[in-house]
Order: C-alpha cells, then sequence, then structure tokens
C-alpha cells in the first residue's frame, strides 16, 4: 500500500471525503478504488493511479480445519516481513448464540520490526540479524491484509484480538509502534478495542514505563523465559542490561497505574529451563496476584530441543499448587513454522 500521495490529493476534496475514505479502506476493507463506490469516479481514477492499495504477499497454510495462516509481506524496500492469522477452534460455550456462528477466534500476530538486532539464542528472528524498524503504516498494513482476506471469505469472520508478537521488539521501534496502536483503537479508522490489543517485550524497562503513561491502555505480556538473571542473560542478550528486579519494578509500576493483569511468557525448552526447580524459581518470582504465567511450547529452530508435553504439564501442576495462574498456549501452526521469523528465515535460506 501507498497512501503517502493520499492527503495531497484530498486537498482541495470536500472534509467529508476523509471519512468516507477511512471507512473504505480501514472498515470495508476494500483493495481496489474501484470499490469505493463512495467517491466519485473522476477521484477514484486518481486514487488508482496513484495511491496503490496492493499488499504484496505469499501466504503459507496448513491443510484443512481452522488452522493458522502465515504470510510474508515484501514491502515498498524489498524487506519482507511475516504477519500470522491464528485460527483458534471455538469451543461450545453457552455464548454461541446459534449453532451455525462462529465461536472461533481470530488472532493477528504483527511484526514491528524488519528483524531483530536483540539476538535471543532460541529466536528464529534474533538468529537472522536486523534490517529497519517498520513504520505505522506498515504495521497496520500486515491487519488490512489479514482484514481483506477475511472479508473475502465471506463468512462474517472478524478479527478478535491482534497481539505485536512477531518479528522484532516493538519497544525498540517505540513511537510507530504507539502510532500502529493509535490508529487501530481510533473510532475514526479501525476501531479495534484497546483490550483486544497486546504487546509483548523482552523487557525493554523505558518501553514499559512508557507504556504505563499512556491514555490507551493495551494487554502487556513480558518474554521472562528464564526464572533467575543467569539463565536469562544465557538466552536473552539484552537481560545484561535489564536485571529481572527493575523489568518487575517497572511492571509493577504498570499494574499499580493501569489495574491490568500481566501475562509472563515463558517457553518450555528441554533441559535447559524446564526442571521442577526452575518452576519452583518461576512460582517464587511470581509475587503479585496480578501475573499470569503463560508456558509456550517451543518450536525447534536450532540448537534447543522443545520440552515434552508431559514435562510441561508437571511444571504447570508445580506453579498451579503454589497458586500461580498459569496456561498453556496452543501450539499453533508448527507445520507452517509459525513461530517468530521462521518462515522468513527459511526464504533467505538461514533456517
Ligand atoms: N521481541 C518481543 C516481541 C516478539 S514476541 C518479545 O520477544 O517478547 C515473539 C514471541 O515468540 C516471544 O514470546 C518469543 O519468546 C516467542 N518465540 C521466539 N522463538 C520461538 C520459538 N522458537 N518457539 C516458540 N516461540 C518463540
Ligand atoms: Fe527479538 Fe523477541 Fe526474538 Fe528476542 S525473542 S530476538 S527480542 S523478537
Amino acid at each position: 500500500m501507498n497512501l503517502e500521495k493520499l492527503s495531497e490529493i484530498l486537498k482541495n476534496e470536500p472534509k467529508f471525503r476523509y471519512a468516507q475514505i477511512n471507512k473504505a479502506l480501514f472498515q470495508d476493507y476494500i483493495s481496489v478504488w474501484s470499490e469505493a463506490s463512495s467517491l466519485p469516479k473522476i477521484l477514484r481514477e486518481r486514487l488508482t493511479a496513484e495511491c496503490s492499495l496492493e499488499i504484496k504477499a505469499q501466504i503459507f497454510k496448513t491443510a484443512g480445519g481452522r488452522k493458522s495462516e502465515k504470510a510474508l509481506i515484501t514491502l515498498a524496500d524489498g524487506e519482507i516481513i511475516e504477519t500470522v492469522l491464528i485460527r483458534q477452534r471455538g469451543e461450545k460455550t453457552e455464548k454461541a448464540e446459534t449453532a451455525e456462528k462462529s465461536t472461533g477466534r481470530n488472532t493477528i500476530c504483527v511484526s514491528s520490526q524488519a528483524g531483530c538486532p536483540l539476538g535471543c539464542a532460541f529466536c528464529a528472528t534474533g538468529m537472522n540479524g536486523f534490517s529497519r524498524n517498520l513504520t505505522a503504516e506498515e504495521i497496520t498494513e500486515q491487519v488490512i491484509f489479514w482484514a481483506r482476506r477475511l472479508k473475502a471469505e465471506g463468512k462474517g469472520e472478524k478479527i478478535d484480538n491482534i497481539v505485536f508478537m512477531g518479528m522484532g521488539e516493538p519497544f525498540l521501534n517505540y513511537a510507530e509502534f504507539i502510532k500502529a496502536v493509535k490508529f487501530l483503537n481510533n473510532p475514526e479508522t479501525m476501531n479495534i478495542g484497546a483490550r483486544r490489543l497486546s504487546v509483548s517485550t523482552v523487557g525493554l524497562t523505558e518501553g514499559i514505563k512508557r507504556l504505563a503513561g499512556e491514555k490507551i491502555q493495551i494487554n502487556l505480556a513480558l518474554s521472562l523465559h528464564a526464572p533467575n538473571d543467569t539463565l536469562r542473560r544465557e538466552l536473552i542478550p539484552v537481560a545484561k542490561k535489564y536485571p529481572l528486579r527493575e523489568i518487575f519494578k517497572a511492571i509493577d509500576n504498570y499494574i499499580s497505574r493501569t489495574g491490568r493483569r500481566v501475562m509472563m511468557e515463558y517457553l518450555m525448552i528441554k533441559g535447559v529451563n524446564d526442571s521442577d526447580k526452575n518452576a519452583l524459581e518461576l512460582a517464587d518470582l511470581m509475587k503479585n496476584p496480578l501475573y499470569m504465567v503463560n508456558l509456550i511450547p517451543y518450536n525447534a529452530t536450532g540448537k534447543f530441543k522443545p520440552a515434552d508435553r508431559e514435562r510441561i504439564a508437571a511444571f504447570k501442576k508445580i506453579l498451579e499448587d503454589e497458586g500461580v495462574p498459569t496456561t498453556v498456549r496452543l501450539s499453533f501452526g508448527t507445520e507452517i513454522a509459525a513461530a517468530c521469523g521462521q518462515l522468513r528465515g527459511k526464504r533467505k535460506g538461514y533456517v
């Protein structure tokens, strides 16, 4: 998409054109200007010539059922980023109004950078290096891409959640990240409620502090992955700059200002961070009743192996016996390498 010239083109148009265009682009999710039937033909033609709506992407999907789909989007300068549509299966709940109505949820995972400079040992994105920050438009474009796809399916499916858990560290690109969040949340553009937006950070305290000061309160997740600084520094190089004590101070401040729960993400890596001792140590850290633990089955990307299913269950039990609310993330789309940065890596021949 290239909307750079949009405001110049609309300069001499009546004010209500903005509202018409916002609706067409960000609520009706048109993919060519000719679909914007509320606009005069001559304007549509000019927009077609000067503001491309095309999003260049290649989709990878798993066979059958409601499964994840992943897209590699090629940006104007040739950079490739990835974004995932996670189609969680619906559960039969009393809330389901009719049998036909889908109770599944659609979560979109977006990238905030092309690559990531932080080089975590377990992460495919980190291993493949860093190219550049994304602009807010490039971040929102990922959501628009999936919104168009859901619309084209014609089943009335909507976006339920958006998570900043794709490639990159959002707090290293704070200005564009928050601009994208505000755009997604704005009732005049995408109108996606703040409670449906989540950001994950590896623990950059400046970012956590800035987020606590924003008017818009989205969900916060911390990529914890280790219950002590020594192990954490082996897995996450930038942890040397951010001790757990400082991170939890920033998180507790975030919680006291916002009253929101914070999700602690913990990858389960075989023989590295998955012992009973690790679980007890983690439980000790989980002092605040608003902390929750989410155990993530590790997607093998190189030197580490995933923890066994039984080990994850035992680890979860220890945490729960210690009174820590714990969930296990459904491992989505392993077949299409749906974890952080893996597809892009494959394309470049790294993985
Ligand atoms: N940089 C931020 C945001 C990216 S989130 C952060 O690290 O929090 C990316 C998520 O994918 C993180 O929780 C990360 O731990 C997880 N991840 C990375 N490599 C993975 C792998 N091989 N298998 C499963 N999850 C992985
Ligand atoms: Fe970057 Fe997050 Fe991957 Fe670490 S886990 S390299 S911070 S994207």
